[in-house]
């Protein structure tokens, strides 16, 4: 069984916890392609000059770096038996590529409201001292504003903020709707309705094992 698994998804659709989730429970890694750039960055491999030097001056990443990066992350002993990749593919490049190197199962795409986002991450607050997440509803502490781990104070973040979200959201949509599209019409795309909040998790879960019991 093979379970090669790519996220698509809005910002705010919680596609980190699902995948966090499913990692746990299949036993394959999550892999998230900003956390491979950031640790070639901070390792200051040559493939992480050469990426720093492009987001240093605000560029997109070219393709060819990305698939290299990608592929070699894939290849590596803990993805035989699948992987749940986010932020990949970013391009219909990118989509066209992979299969040159990993065939892709299933693409799980998390369909979530406008409305429901906005609320999600505007109602977010981060300790400025330990970098604890806190929800205003969800998950409030117990003194107003203030962080029950360290008593540091909690701030919105200025892209968590409503404005600056739904620009993201556009931004999104313009950007990974062609390669959605592209997925789709390989009749790779499995939506997934992830409108349900977080006490229901299991709800999201359990359609995204009903398509991954195909693949196996
Ligand atoms: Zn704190």
């Amino acid at each position: 069984m093979t379970l090669n698994i790519v996220l698509l998804g809005p910002p705010g659709a919680g596609k980190g916890t699902y995948a966090g989730i499913l990692s746990k429970k299949y036993g394959i890694p999550t892999i998230s392609v900003g956390d491979l750039f950031r640790k070639a960055i901070k390792d200051e491999t040559e493939l992480g000059k050469r990426v720093k030097a492009y987001v240093s001056s605000g560029d997109l990443v070219p393709d060819e770096i990305v698939n290299e990066v990608v592929k070699n992350r894939l290849n590596e002993d803990d993805c035989k038996q699948g992987f749940l990749l986010d932020g990949y593919p970013r391009t219909v490049n990118q989509a066209e590529s992979m299969p040159a190197f990993k065939n892709i199962g299933v693409a799980l795409n998390f369909v979530v409201s406008d409305e429901v986002i906005m609320e999600r991450i505007s109602g977010r607050r981060t300790c400025r001292k330990c970098g604890a997440i806190y929800h205003i509803k969800n998950v409030p502490p117990t003194i107003d504003g203030i962080c029950d781990r360290c008593t540091g104070r909690l701030v919105q973040r200025s892209d968590e903020k409503p404005e600056v979200i739904k620009n993201r959201l556009v931004v999104y949509r313009e950007k990974t709707k062609p390669v959605a599209d592209y997925l789709r019409k390989k009749g790779l795309v499995a939506d997934i309705d992830a409108n349900y909040p977080i006490e229901e998790v299991d709800k999201i879960i359990a359609q995204c094992e009903k398509h991954l019991t195909k693949l196996s």
